[in-house]
């Protein structure tokens, strides 16, 4: 296949892992980032992130999760590195046709590895819990942490070593996706294709998303007690605690104990900035409360902002536009398939997929990978 010119906007998980996909099938690639590579306030960037198979009533997600597996070993393989720490999973069922339990059937169906636990068996592998008599949890030894500012930092070296031209500072101010170009703040590119991965700030790039709806997620680093912190160490990361999606990711390899809440999310924009005060972790903690030994004793560390795109279809949207490929309606969930995401769309650029398959897959819809693709 003929080198190309790849343009990727956006240094985050999804734009690194294209460059680097890139890159491995000798394209020419450049990456802009209007920020410093990786940046901070990217959603991308936290100390971590889960990965989980727990995907409700979705076989294509959950099937997913086993190809995102298979994306993150090639990766730990060019980077001579392994960032992720298996902590296996455990979501609590409170009631049928909840999450967890919708997932558990969901993995029962296609074949993932789990096993149920009654309420004793989930305060045996958690101490720290405390859980009612008709509690059920899902477990799965598979999943676990993900070290996302480890991974991006990484991707980033491993491009710039690699060849590509990364160029930090640099704002996109308009991209024309008929013509394959682009124009920065400091001069106009010509790419022969364009990877738009701009999270959060598409809407402000190009005037055909200007309507998405972008919401703001601050997570809570928090400070168990004392006598707590070694079975938080030890225990599985919880992807479902008490109703609306409560979960929480382990202190391990130095990281913080960390809380996060589907309630805790709401509208936003990058404009109204990153800060949230320690006070606002509270928020987030009273959620976890009911299912907490020594709940009051609980401390908010710092509230970690982030924002990103999700709109009422809950499913990843990859779209044509001319030249370009658009990766957005990340939401809350992209981190765990960006390196597969990367890979499947530069295989679309070389037209080992059609974008109308690509689209199908990142929506969640098809259980089976193409034969050509691992
Ligand atoms: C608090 C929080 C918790 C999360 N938890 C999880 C989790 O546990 N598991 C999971 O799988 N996922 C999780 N996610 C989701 C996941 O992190 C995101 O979906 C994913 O990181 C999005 O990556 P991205 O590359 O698309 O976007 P980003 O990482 O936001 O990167 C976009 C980049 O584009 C740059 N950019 C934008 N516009 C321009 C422009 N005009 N010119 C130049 N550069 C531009 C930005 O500066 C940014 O660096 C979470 C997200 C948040 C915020």
């Amino acid at each position: 296949m003929a080198s190309k010119h790849i343009i990727v906007i956006g240094a985050g998980a999804v734009g690194l892992s294209s460059a680097r996909a890139a890159l491995l099938r000798g394209h020419r690639v450049t990456v802009i980032e209007q920020g410093s590579i990786p940046h901070s306030r990217s959603a991308s960037f936290d100390q971590h992130r889960l990965i989980r198979y727990q995907y409700g009533r979705s076989p294509g997600y959950t099937l997913m999760v086993s190809q995102a597996f298979d994306a993150w070993e090639r990766l730990w393989q060019d980077l001579d590195a392994q960032h992720f720490h298996r902590t296996g999973t455990l979501g609590i069922s409170l009631a049928e046709g909840d999450y967890a339990s919708t997932s558990g059937a969901t993995m029962a169906q296609v074949g993932i590895e789990h096993q149920w636990l009654d309420a004793a068996g989930i305060e045996a592998l958690c101490p720290h819990l405390q859980m009612p008599a008709h509690a059920r949890g899902l477990y799965s030894s598979t999943g676990g942490v993900l070290f996302a500012d480890r991974i991006v930092i990484g991707l980033a070296a491993w491009c710039r070593a690699h060849g590509a031209k990364l160029l930090a500072n640099t704002q996109v101010q308009s991209v024309d996706t008929e013509a394959g170009r682009v124009h920065t703040t400091a001069e106009m590119l010509e790419g022969d294709q364009i990877v738009i991965a701009a999270g959060a700030w598409l809407p402000g790039l190009l005037p055909a998303y200007s309507e998405l709806r972008i919401a703001r997620q601050a997570v809570c680093y928090v400070q168990a007690p004392e006598q707590h912190r070694a079975h938080w160490a030890n225990g599985p990361c919880i992807t479902d605690l008490g109703e609306g999606a409560n979960y929480a990711l382990m202190p391990v390899q130095g990281t913080g104990l960390k809380f996060g809440s589907g309630q805790h999310r709401r509208l936003g924009s990058p404009a109204d900035g990153f800060a949230g005060p320690p006070e606002e972790g509270y928020d987030v903690i009273r959620y976890f409360a009911p299912y907490l030994r020594d709940a009051e004793a609980y401390r908010s560390q710092r509230m970690q902002v982030g924002y990103y795109v999700l709109d009422s279809s809950d499913a990843f949207r990859v779209e044509p536009q001319g030249k370009a490929l658009v990766v957005t309606n990340c939401g809350g969930g992209m981190f765990k398939f960006s390196a597969l995401m990367g890979e499947r769309v530069i295989a679309c650029l070389d037209h080992e997929l059609t974008p109308a398959q690509l689209q199908h897959w990142a929506a969640g819809k098809l259980p089976v990978t193409t034969p050509e693709l691992s």
